[in-house]
């Protein structure tokens, strides 16, 4: 079997994976680099080219992060005979989030922002979700390709990573041997709020492509879920009760709608007043309406909770609702979760950092440098210090609360160890991670299990496996 990775940089990079086994090629997940534009965001698909006897038959998309479906109408244009993976529910969010994409493209060379052009728009988007084929959990599917002499068979597994989240397994026939390979995508072992936590195929696994985003956070594996839960109620009720605002920024699919949850729990229990309002925006409103079409299809914990369930209001658009809004205790749970320049937690950011009474809480990752890194870092300095979140803004002394809480959709690298022992692969290949998260991962493998044999490919690198 022949496995390389067409993605993987030294940061986290776009997921995208070739796979060839018995004449039967296969791509898992089509993903673009957040960190990059334009084709450089795409993953190498010519390396695939360059070998005339690699075929690309079917791609499986684990989830609808753009890092892992982003370059997917690309992907349809290049092999359009490719058949497309994946759940029911990534369907559904793939339809909103490839279109949005294709529009933030044009936005951006309209407004200046980039001289990059858009690598598809609105047409190609639709023209590519034809092909894409939606399976149920824990059921196998055909994967056999054109020249296939067995017959491969592909069957997803919950992922608890996001709404639609799944791993995949691929069983195929290997010079004669019954043999299977199983690729986690972003997996997350803990419940969250809304969703329960992954669930993994009883059978041993042969090869297995692991993700290691959090391998290198040593501070992951020591906070409960529980704690942060705690920590963040009280942070939330302190700014609410002496009448600040609270910004969340958040990641349009899935954090945003688990943190709607966690508020909702709050209000019920007293913590947060039940008037308090609850604002959102944009495309995180969009994609709650398919968390709660496919309440009853999908593993949930409570299925009777609706995102539409918690009251919330809109975000208002012009610029006096919104000065009216800031005049009230209330929270606003906008994008993005980095508080990108263009973004709507942006522009809120800069009208509230300056006032002590208000707060911003950071319930993702934001990667070193992005404006919601600075503002964190600036705080840390002390009361006070300046930040810059916006060119056009320059320099303004964060006066406000600001904190970070870890609810990670990823698993931590200790729960990722045990995945191993569960499933005792005779060959890992590493995968999504900064360098120094494959390293750890790789070293405390070889650690616990001498035996196994442990892959992290550089771009371009073909593994026999
Ligand atoms: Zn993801
Ligand atoms: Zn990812």
């Amino acid at each position: 079997m022949i496995f390389t990775t067409l993605g993987e940089t030294e940061e986290i990079g776009a997921s995208c994976h070739y796979l060839m086994a018995d004449g039967s090629g296969i791509l898992l997940d089509a993903g673009a680099d957040p960190e990059k534009e334009g084709t450089a965001s795409m993953p190498d698909l010519d390396r695939i080219a360059d070998h005339p006897d690699w075929p690309v038959d079917h791609a499986v998309v684990t989830h609808g992060h753009h890092d892992h479906l982003g370059s997917l109408p690309m992907v349809v244009q290049r092999f359009p005979h490719v058949q497309v993976h994946m759940t029911s529910a990534t369907r559904q969010l793939a339809n909103i989030l490839l279109p949005a994409s294709a529009r933030l493209q044009r936005r951006k060379v309209k407004e200046g922002s980039t001289t990059v052009d858009p690598l598809f728009d609105e047409d190609d988007v639709e023209a590519s979700s034809y092909v894409y084929m939606a399976h149920p959990l824990e059921n196998e599917f055909d994967l056999s390709g054109y020249n296939a002499g067995f017959e491969i068979s592909g069957e997803f597994y919950d992922a608890g990573h996001v709404l639609g989240s799944v791993g995949v397994m691929v069983r195929f026939v290997d010079k004669g041997e019954q043999r299977n390979l199983f690729f986690t995508g972003d997996t997350g072992v803990q419940s969250q709020t809304i969703i329960p936590g992954a669930s993994y195929p009883d059978e041993q696994v042969d090869i297995l492509v692991l993700e290691s985003t959090l391998g290198a956070d040593p501070v992951a594996e020591t906070v409960t879920r529980r704690s942060e839960e705690k920590r963040l109620g009280e942070a939330l009720s302190t700014v609410l009760n002496r009448g600040g605002t609270v910004l969340m920024p958040v990641f349009a699919l899935g954090r945003g709608q688990e943190m709607l949850a966690l508020i909702d729990r709050y209000k019920k229990r007293g913590l947060i007043h039940q008037d308090v309002p609850v604002y959102t925006a944009g495309m995180m409103r969009a994609i709650a309406d398919v968390y709660d079409k496919t309440r009853m299809s999908t593993p949930r914990l409570n299925e009777e909770f609706q995102v539409y369930g918690v009251p919330q209001q809109r975000l208002p658009r012009s610029e006096s609702g919104l000065n009216e809004a800031l005049k009230q205790p209330g929270i606003m749970c906008v994008g993005s979760g980095m508080m990108f320049e263009q973004t709507i937690s942006n522009k809120i950011a800069r009208q509230i950092v300056s006032n002590e009474k208000n707060g911003v809480f950071f319930v993702g990752y934001a990667r070193e440098d992005s404006p919601g890194d600075l503002l964190i870092k600036a705080r840390l300095e002390g009361k006070g210090t300046d930040v810059v979140l916006h060119p056009a803004r320059g320099p303004q002394p964060v006066m406000c609360d600001v904190d970070k809480f870890r609810f990670s959709g990823h698993s931590h690298r200790r729960d990722l160890l045990k995945l191993v022992d569960k499933l005792r692969p005779s060959k890992i290949v590493l995968v999504h991670g900064e360098a120094k998260a494959k390293a750890w991962m790789a070293e405390n493998i070889r650690f616990h299990h001498p035996d196994i044999e442990v892959h992290t490919p550089t771009p371009g690198q073909v593994l026999e496996l």
